[in-house]
């Protein structure tokens, strides 16, 4: 089964999917939000589409197309900032949910590739149990999901955590350097903060980037590479595929 992306097929298309079985859906959750000088600000956007897409290679599922603003706040202070509040956020996707629900979707993933949306995550979650009772919808948190395996790959080229960072350092860097190097700067790549991660998160959390570094760097992409951002970004996919629960890729058999 190839990638069934929702905004390439016609209306029939997708209603032969959804009679032949494919009735659950992938919703990618991006951001816009700096990233450092060398990275784009739709860089968890696309790291969103890259792990949904390689999702779909493996499952009988269709792939929404990617809701490109999230929750960033954190990243105030830098150019460019595009925000909503977690109440919207939660908002468009119990509202894309209750229209999908409508052609048949039986089952959603919302598949975030980034942090700072899971406030909204967690009100959308409580809001289609509650709205939508009949659509099983799985919200998977990515660093309890996919953070050993991230880690796992870097300790193998002696890439301390550090340096793979939170925010715009070796881990997101390799990934930009395999999915669009031609949106990379690595001539402006330099290291941010690299200071022990768990505090730079929770510094980050409670008082923005802009508190910890100045060019919005929480680690250093330096190291990056383009093979080790395709190693990522398989192992987080294998990860998420590994976790999903059986019902997410029942086909139905009408
Ligand atoms: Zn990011």
């Amino acid at each position: 089964m190839n990638a069934q992306r929702l905004a390439e097929l016609s209306w029939p298309e997708v209603a032969q999917a959804v009679a032949a079985g494919i009735t659950t859906v992938i919703l990618p959750l991006g951001a816009t939000e700096q990233h450092g000088p060398h990275l784009p600000l739709g860089t968890d956007t696309w790291r969103a589409v890259a792990l949904a897409e390689r999702l779909a290679e493996r499952l009988p599922v269709l792939v929404a197309p990617a809701i490109p603003i999230g929750c960033s706040d954190e990243h105030g202070g830098f150019a460019g900032l595009l925000s909503l509040e977690a109440e919207t956020l939660a908002a468009v996707i119990v509202d894309c949910a209750r229209r999908m629900v409508a052609w048949g979707v039986q089952r959603l993933m919302v598949l975030s590739a980034h942090g700072g949306n899971g406030r909204a995550l967690a009100l959308a979650e409580m809001r289609l149990r509650q709205e939508l009772p009949a659509l099983a919808v799985w919200i998977p948190d990515a660093m309890t999901i996919c953070g050993e395996a991230v880690r796992a790959i870097a300790a193998e080229a002696d890439i301390p955590f550090n340096v793979v960072g939170l925010h715009a350092g070796e881990w997101e860097t390799s990934e930009l350097l395999c999915l669009h190097p031609e949106q990379v700067c690595m001539d402006q790549a330099a290291p941010g903060h690299t200071g022990e991660m768990d505090a730079a998160l929770a510094t980050l959390v409670a008082k923005g980037t802009r508190a910890l570094t100045s060019t919005g760097v929480v680690g250093d992409p330096r190291p990056a590479n383009a093979n080790r951002g395709e190693r990522y970004l398989a192992a987080q996919a294998a990860c998420y595929e590994a976790a999903l629960p059986q019902w997410l890729i029942q086909t139905n058999t009408a």
